[in-house]
């Protein structure tokens, strides 16, 4: 298949669509983020890469890394995660309380907000300080997109926590209900510290095949969670990867992915490669508006939907 002008093509298909949604402006850092903005990549088991348009630029991953810090969450904790958080769709915003109280401070699923603070709460507790819980979750980035230059950047992290009244909400519900180890304060903490970890197209893309290929690197060989790790992780980014849209991004799509409110989408096709796409531009869920309309492209013109 001719990737390359599918993804050309692709580009010039949503070329008109840059400026129809809204840039984040909730965490300010976030808010000056040019829209016009589009990148898009590919990346094969053999590291064969296909890009367009913006593709080194770094953006805010935002929560892409919630699939990482699951990712090492659930190789640590295995099925005892599960105490802690659900794996059902929210059909609820992203940093919705009102489910979190009905459901005695449980939350849905670890790609909520909520389910991704207990998760930096569990890596906290079992690393034993908050510090190293956040370089573990940046060092395991850095290992699975085989790239060590990739930071957190500090000015995000700080304007996120200061503007965090919501995730600390959060976070202090889950404690209220004897569902948070360590302080709220903490919590939010280090995940907001790794959602603003930046990263580019190229290394989202890369950063997928582990995802696609049954928990093992197909370029390194290294291995990093079992099959069936794997194929849970993929099925709750399939069910729960965008918020109250993952049911339209699983019809429109179909592929298990991740969205994060810097405009990254990472979506994997199983056995044969990892995907990313980046626009700033959200539409109403939060999610990348071009972005979902590009994977959407993709999967329509190859064929490459699971379904
Ligand atoms: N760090 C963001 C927050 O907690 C993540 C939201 C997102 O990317 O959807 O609000």
């Amino acid at each position: 298949m001719d990737y390359q002008s599918i993804i050309n093509d692709i580009s010039d298909e949503v070329s008109s669509l840059l400026r129809a949604g809204k840039v984040a402006d909730y965490i300010p850092a976030l808010a000056g983020v040019n829209p016009e903005q589009f990148a898009m990549t590919l990346t094969l088991f053999d590291g064969t890469q296909y890009s367009v348009g913006q593709a080194d630029t770094l953006f805010s991953i935002q929560s892409i890394s919630k699939v990482f810090s699951f990712t090492l969450a659930l190789k640590l904790y295995r099925k005892e995660l599960y105490k802690r958080m659900g794996v059902e769709p929210s059909g609820n915003p992203f940093n919705s309380l009102v489910q979190l109280e009905k459901e005695q401070g449980k939350p849905r699923n670890p790609f909520i907000n909520a389910g991704a603070i207990n998760v930096a709460d569990a890596l906290i507790s079992h690393y034993g300080d908050e510090e190293r819980a956040f370089r573990e979750v940046l060092e395991f980035i850095q290992d699975v997109s085989d790239d060590k230059t990739i930071e957190s950047n500090k000015v995000v992290a700080s304007s996120e926590m200061e503007h965090g009244y919501r995730n600390l909400a959060l976070a202090n519900f889950m404690k209220s209900f004897n569902n948070l180890d360590n302080s709220p304060q903490k919590a939010v903490e280090t995940y907001s510290k790794y959602c603003s970890v930046e990263m580019n197209t190229k290394m989202l893309s890369r950063a997928m095949l582990y995802l696609a290929n049954d928990g093992i690197d197909p370029i390194t060989g290294r291995v990093y969670i079992t099959e069936s790790q794997s194929k849970r992780i993929n099925a709750v980014m399939l069910t729960c990867g965008h918020y109250d849209a993952s049911g339209d991004f699983a019809f429109n799509v179909g592929l298990p992915g991740k969205s994060g409110v810097g405009g990254g989408i990472v979506a994997v096709v199983p056995k044969l490669m990892g995907i990313a796409v980046f626009s700033p531009g959200l539409n109403l869920q939060g999610n990348s508006l071009v972005g979902t309309k590009a994977l959407e492209l993709f999967t329509t013109k190859t064929k490459l939907s699971i379904f």
